[in-house]
């Protein structure tokens, strides 16, 4: 079992097991444009999508319309056809209009910088909000994607049945210093080790203390 006595230990395991793996795209893309507002549309088309087609998607985006205006003024029609390949383009081209509207026209351009306000952002729910929080403005958050509360919750760290109920039980527990990166450590941990389905148990670094809440089948 995980708990505050050996979570250092566990998440110093986690953090040396994902040295060799691939960063995730967010981390790489805010990294080289290093806007919150591409923080957020990026955030925006990886939602059930995978790693590489929104990166692909995010670059096209970015290169045909950088700024909120030309998103704007970017017909409804091509804006589809250009996130095609990320799913739920429909959803998702409505969506990224509507999120640089408001943030145009009630925001003065400027990606509110606070949790509170970026909830009130058309289709912006909590794991987006804390995402442009961490990634987008290097301030305080704990992004809880279905990786951080598949593994916390299989860990014994928490028991919950949501990703923003794991949220608000890790915002009580979980040390401060693993807030902004601890969506970076496990989505590289649950994509590459701590898998949805079957996870590499035998390869994992804190198979010994984990007590594998809910896996079914392990390799
Ligand atoms: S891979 Fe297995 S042992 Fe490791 S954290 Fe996941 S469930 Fe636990």
């Amino acid at each position: 079992m995980i708990t505050n006595k050996n979570i250092d230990e566990a998440i110093g395991k986690i953090k040396k097991s994902i040295k060799n793996f691939e960063k995730p795209v967010l981390e790489k893309f805010n990294k080289k444009i290093n806007d919150p507002y591409w923080t957020l549309i990026s955030c925006l088309l990886s939602l059930r999508t995978k790693d590489a087609i929104t990166e692909e998607v995010t670059e096209k985006l970015y290169k045909i319309a950088r700024t909120q205006q030309q998103i704007l003024k970017l017909p409804l029609k091509k804006l589809k056809k250009i996130i095609y390949k990320t799913g739920f383009y429909n959803n998702k081209a409505r969506v990224i209009k509507k999120v640089t509207e408001k943030i145009l026209y009630d925001f003065k351009g400027k990606v509110p910088d606070t949790l509170e306000k970026l909830l009130l952002l058309p289709g912006v729910g909590r794991k987006t909000a804390n995402l442009v929080l961490t990634e987008g403005f290097n301030k305080m958050g704990i992004c809880v994607d279905t990786h951080v509360h598949k593994i916390f919750n299989r860990l014994g760290y928490v028991k919950t049945k949501t990703p923003d109920e794991t949220e608000i039980i890790l915002r009580q527990k979980l040390p401060k210093k693993y807030w902004k990166k601890i969506n970076n450590y496990l989505v590289i941990f649950g994509q590459n080790i701590c898998l949805s389905v079957s996870p590499f148990c035998s390869k994992c670094p804190i198979n010994n203390e984990c007590p594998k809440i809910g896996v079914k089948k392990n390799r």
